[in-house]
Parts: C-alpha cells; structure tokens; sequence
C-alpha cells in the first residue's frame, strides 16, 4: 500500500498545539477573540481553520471540562471524605469550589484539548495536511 507524502503537522506538533491553545492549523493566533476570557473565536485568524464545526460544537469541550472536574477534582474528594481523612465540611468545600471553579479554569484548556484530540486521531483532515486535496467546507 504506497503511502502518501508526509505529513506538515505532525501528531506530536498537534499535541503541543492543543496544550497551547494554539491553532492545530497553523499553531498561530489562539483560540479565544482577543480581549475576551470565554468567547470563542469561529475561526483561526491566521489561516482560517474552522474551531466552530456548527451546532454542539460546544458539547465535546464541555465534556472533556465536566469529565476532568468531575473525575479529577469532585470524586477524589469524595473518596477523601469517604475514608475519612477529611471531614464534611472540609470535603463539602473543596466539592463547591471545585464544582465552581473547576469549570472556569478549565474551559480554555478544554477547547484546546478537544481541537487536539479531534485531529490528533484525524490529522489528515487538517488543510495544512491535505496534500493538493481540495479542502472540505464542511
Ligand atoms: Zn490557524
């Protein structure tokens, strides 16, 4: 089976990318419009590479932020709790700030955890990776 020229963007360089919040792309711009915590930006400002794929693009970054709050912060105290080295009140705390804080300071990491997952197993989808094909509007 012959194989096809080399990928630009490597695996490793979309990984590095998506802890950056980086365009997987390009690995220019950011994720987020400028000036602005939470608003996403519907494309790279760089090269143009859609992060916004349509509706429920919101609900993989949201998972990966509910799946890492929830199995990372909130569970692991319970199970503190549970075993008893800290109290409830201690456990009651540390689950409401977690359960508040978690979220926010997850939810840029999130979307560029879930830009580097998608094309980490899809890499051949990214349009500096499409070797003369023509690119996909959707
Ligand atoms: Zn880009």
């Amino acid at each position: 089976m012959p194989l096809g020229p080399p990928m630009k963007v490597t695996r490793a360089r979309i990984l590095l990318r998506g802890l950056a919040c980086r365009c997987p792309n390009c690995g220019g711009g950011t994720l987020f419009a400028e000036g602005h915590l939470f608003r996403v930006n519907p494309s790279c400002p760089t090269c143009g590479l859609k992060f916004e794929k349509g509706e429920g693009t919101f609900l993989g970054p949201f998972a990966l932020n509910y799946g890492v709050t929830a199995f990372g912060l909130v569970i692991p105290t319970v199970v503190l709790y549970a075993t008893g080295r800290i109290s409830s009140v201690t456990a009651f705390w540390i689950c409401l700030a977690a359960s508040i804080g978690g979220p926010l300071l997850l939810y840029r990491p999130s979307w560029g955890w879930w830009l580097m997952l998608y094309y980490f197993f899809l890499p051949d989808n990214l349009p500096a990776n499409l070797n003369g094909r023509p690119e996909d509007d959707e």
